[in-house]
């Protein structure tokens, strides 16, 4: 019974219920050409074959008449594309056709091919085929097939393209080709008495798709193939009977029906399994693709970051490294790596003991991961590379345990940090020499200073009278230039030595107001003479304890009342009060009624040596030194200084200390 030997290749499928109601339109063209049983012409030219008549079916079902146009295989499919024929009833899927017509979903046939050889040839397996002559249909999934294998193993073949398998058997009787390749049913069907010889194995199994023209609706190829899902879900429907009345031979045995449904059951079961494994095989290698390109990536990304990864299970003396690690050390692919390599050869020898102390620890604390740990390796070149390197720490149940670790190349960065640590020794060599220069330049010069301000006041007491009053007054120019230059070289001393890195601050927790009485007292002399009143609020205030140096605090406070005092009006005054500031600060704000500091110069008067344009009535007094050492002092016990100022109306500095 045949229906059991060919049916086990045929598929089944799941139940689908199409529907239809389109109303009668014109009719679907099929392309009809010779590949019997399939579809073929008969001789007054109708057409024939398993196809239409399941397309005859599926026509009333859809609701849709079917009109046939003869064409040769390779045309029909240009026809197709060009949507002078609607359908074509038996096209294996392939992307490229994917992309020159619409494929239904349900495979209307499972096809696969076989070889038939000239008498005397044997056709053991395909790569026989090499040097031979093979005729082929033209423009079919077996011939683009065919120049695949033969391009993939590099094989010689001369392909003989036919215009049907037919062609392709006459090719070979008349010693045109040495073998032909043809799908299954046509070779079950023409085999006997063909005087060809089948090779033992099968070729190209493939599915056959009805292939519909660009053009056609998706709705009607959703119709038919839901409509031919049915057929296919029916062992009595007229697709099986097309299937037995086309492809099965009449041996005269006409068998039971409970043998039909066991044969049908079979075919069903059959079926599956081979499209199972279809799939099942195209996933497997899909799977595996995507896997192989990950693990390309991976190594890829490796390469870039310069990094790798290995794995040594303790006690064993294999070490496996990823091609990234390979990279890292320029290791040639698949050279095996032992650890008495890595231990002899690829750590630095000054570095080695101390790696393997560090994972012999960790194995032994019972850590799960190590890291970051920075050692140098020596690559195969010779070459030195500092590396980072994180591990973790797996154990198994048997006591295994198994070191998984990164190694990041960090040469540059290891490079940049110990130039950037020499250039900072430098540069703190250089600012060393140059307080040490800056100071004894400034005691130096208060010598010479002393005594010229000391001899000009003894001239001034003594013999003054003996002086003209143009020289009286040379000599208190005299006098003052030596008290500004006395001032700056005090300052000078005084900010280079709060640069020095050896400078003590001492904090203590200290009571603010305290500090701002003893810097007011200090300046209520300079107050009279400038005709200046001082205010001071916080002594009404809650207690303020701040931790910071008393003596450096009164020394900035003194700075900032002496500059209030300074650069204010006459007959103006200076307050003093606590502000608004973060929670673990105290805030302490000197207001003036001076004429204030324009915002663009607010930031650049805390530089050393700037002093504001225009303060003529004033010019003389100062140095431009005084707030840079107030900042610097305040900065250095963890507080912070700034100035709020109107032009016209005055400047409010303030000063942040830490809360005790
Ligand atoms: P000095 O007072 O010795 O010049 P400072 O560093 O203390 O140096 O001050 C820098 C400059 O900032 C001063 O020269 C002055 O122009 C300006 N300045 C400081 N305090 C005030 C203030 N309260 N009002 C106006 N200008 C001020």
């Amino acid at each position: 019974m045949r229906v059991l030997g060919v049916g086990l290749f045929v598929m089944i499928f799941a139940a689908l219920v199409g529907s239809s109601a389109a109303a009668a339109q014109d009719p679907l063209v099929v392309g009809v050409y010779d590949n019997a049983p399939k579809i073929f012409r008969q001789s007054d030219g109708g057409p024939a074959g398993f196809f239409p008549d399941l397309l005859k079916v599926l026509s009333e079902r859809v609701d849709r008449p079917v009109d046939y146009r003869p064409c040769a295989w390779a045309d029909c499919l240009e026809l197709l594309e060009r949507g002078e024929i609607d359908l074509m009833p038996d096209v294996a899927f392939s992307d490229d056709r994917a992309k020159r017509f619409q494929f239904g979903a349900t495979p209307a046939l499972y096809s696969w091919s076989y070889l038939y050889a000239r008498p005397g040839l044997v056709l053991g397996a395909l790569a026989d085929l090499d040097g031979r002559r093979v005729a082929v249909l033209r423009d079919s999934i077996q011939a683009a097939k065919l120049r695949d294998l033969a391009a993939g193993n590099a094989w010689t073949l001369d392909l003989v393209a036919t215009g049907s398998h037919a062609e392709s058997f006459e090719a070979v009787r008349a010693g045109r080709a040495d073998a032909a390749v043809v799908n299954h049913l046509f070779g079950e069907g023409r085999e006997a008495g063909s005087g060809l010889i089948r090779a033992q194995f099968v070729f190209n199994a493939s599915a056959l798709y009805f292939a519909f023209a660009p053009g056609v609706p998706e709705s009607l190829i959703a119709s038919v193939d839901a409509e031919l899902a049915q057929l296919q879900s029916d062992p009595g429907s007229p697709y099986f009977e097309a299937y037995q009345r086309w492809f099965s031979a009449d041996d005269g045995f006409d068998p039971p029906d409970w043998l039909i449904a066991v044969g049908v059951a079979l075919v069903v079961i059959g079926v599956g399994a081979v499209a199972a494994s279809l799939v099942l095989r195209r996933r497997v290698e899909e799977a595996t693709r995507t896997a192989r390109r990950s693990s390309e990536r991976l190594a890829e990304a490796q390469r870039l970051a310069r990094m790798g990864n290995f794995t040594w299970t303790v006690g064993s003396s294999e070490v496996r490294w990823s091609d990234g690690m390979r990279h890292l050390l320029r290791v040639e692919d698949g050279e095996p790596v032992s650890l008495e390599d890595v231990v002899a050869r690829f750590h630095h020898p000054d570095d080695n003991e101390r790696v393997m102390a560090w994972l012999r620890n960790g194995v032994e604390a019972g850590a799960d991961a190590l890291g970051p740990e920075v050692y140098r390796l020596v690559r195969r070149t010779g070459e030195v590379i500092w590396v980072e390197a994180n591990v973790k720490i797996e154990r198994g149940r048997g006591g295994a345990v198994t070191i998984f670790g990164t190694c990041q190349d960090i040469t540059s960065r290891v490079e940049m940090e110990r130039a950037l640590l020499d250039a900072k020794a430098r540069a703190e060599q250089a600012a060393k020499a140059k307080s040490v220069f800056l100071a004894s330049m400034s005691h130096e010069f208060r010598t010479p200073l002393n005594a010229i301000i000391g001899f000009s006041e003894i001239i001034q007491l003594s013999g003054a009278d003996q002086l003209s009053a143009k020289q009286r007054e040379q000599l208190s120019d005299i006098q003052t230039a030596a008290h500004q230059l006395y001032g700056l070289v005090t300052d000078v001393l005084e900010l280079t030595h709060a640069e020095q890195m050896d400078f003590k601050i001492n904090p203590v927790a200290m009571p603010l107001q305290r500090a701002v009485a003893d810097a007011c007292a200090q300046v209520r002399f300079l107050a009279t003479r400038h005709g200046v009143e001082i205010v001071d609020r916080t002594a009404q205030a809650e207690e303020a304890q701040c931790l910071a140096d008393p003596v450096r605090v009164r020394q900035v406070l003194v700075n900032l009342l002496s500059n209030a005092i300074k650069y204010n009006r006459p007959e103006g005054s200076v307050a003093i009060r606590f502000g608004e500031t973060d929670p673990d600060k105290i805030r302490v704000c000197i207001e003036d009624t001076g004429q204030g500091i324009p915002e663009a110069q607010q930031a650049a008067i805390f530089n050393i040596f700037s002093r504001l344009q225009g303060q003529a009535l004033v010019a003389g007094e100062g140095t431009g030194v005084g707030l840079t050492i107030a900042k610097s002092l305040v900065e250095r016990m963890g507080g912070d200084i700034g100035v709020d100022s109107v032009v016209g109306e005055g400047s409010t500095f303030w000063c942040d200390f830490p809360r005790a």
